[in-house]
């Protein structure tokens, strides 16, 4: 149960660039509601954390083979995941949505014909563009991180990309010169990761740590905090 995972140290693993859920802050420190939420669930529940920013895909994959403890990374609970994966409850409402940038004449999925568009490998946001790319007559790049795919966008390599609509309305407010022209696609809610059948206690802990944070208020304020009106 929760209780036996007092005094261990678990591995827990991330995204690198997936702010505000994961990023770097200007000290270098990995910062984010993933990361204050699994920190304040740790000392709620007794445990330690060591937290490793390897990508999103990476990190699923060392979950999976077992060389990380957990994953968390603003990963959507899907069903498809669910084959390979235990969930968490979910913490956070999520789905897709298109950025293009600022000067970009670009104001739907229908003017993406002929285009290219970036997208971060194993995530929801890469399914979805691979699923109207062939309606809409685009082809996407999948690359590892977000900043990648902002990069090729400013660097005029790619002329739209797909990410969660959190993560392109942050990036929008710090300025990375992007829009979104269209609605976000209904999408699926984060959970954190365990391999399926895996790491049980650590799993029950982390529910239990979130039900204490949405009750003592923690939750709300770490939503708040990274944010703001947005919350
Ligand atoms: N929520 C998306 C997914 O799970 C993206 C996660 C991410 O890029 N960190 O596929």
């Amino acid at each position: 149960d929760a209780d036996s995972v007092k005094g261990k140290t678990f591995t827990v693993t991330t995204d690198t660039t997936f702010a505000p859920f994961e990023y770097r802050d200007s000290n270098g420190e990995l910062v984010g509601i993933d990361m204050d939420l699994i920190r304040a669930i740790a000392k709620e529940e007794g445990f330690d954390v060591k937290i490793e920013s390897l990508g999103f895909n990476a990190a699923m994959v060392a979950t999976q083979s077992g060389n990380s403890d957990m994953t968390i990374a603003g990963a959507s609970i899907t069903d498809e995941r669910k084959q390979t994966y235990d969930f968490s409850d979910p913490y956070f409402d999520s789905g897709v949505l298109m950025a293009v940038p600022e000067s970009s004449d670009i104001t739907g999925y229908q003017d993406l014909s002929g285009k290219t568009v970036a997208v971060k490998t194993g995530t929801e946001g890469e399914a979805f563009a691979k699923s109207i790319a062939e309606k809409y007559g685009f082809k996407t790049i999948s690359v590892d991180q977000t900043s990648t795919m902002v990069q090729m966008l400013q660097a005029g390599q790619a002329d739209a990309m797909f990410d969660d609509y959190p993560i392109v309305a942050y990036g929008i407010e710090q300025g990375n010169g992007m829009k979104a022209v269209t609605e976000k696609e209904a999408g699926n809610s984060y959970g954190a990761v365990v391999a399926k059948g895996k790491n049980q206690d650590l799993l029950q802990a982390f529910n239990e740590g979130l039900a204490k944070l949405k009750a003592n208020g923690t939750y709300d304020q770490i939503m708040e905090k990274y944010l703001g009106n947005n919350a």
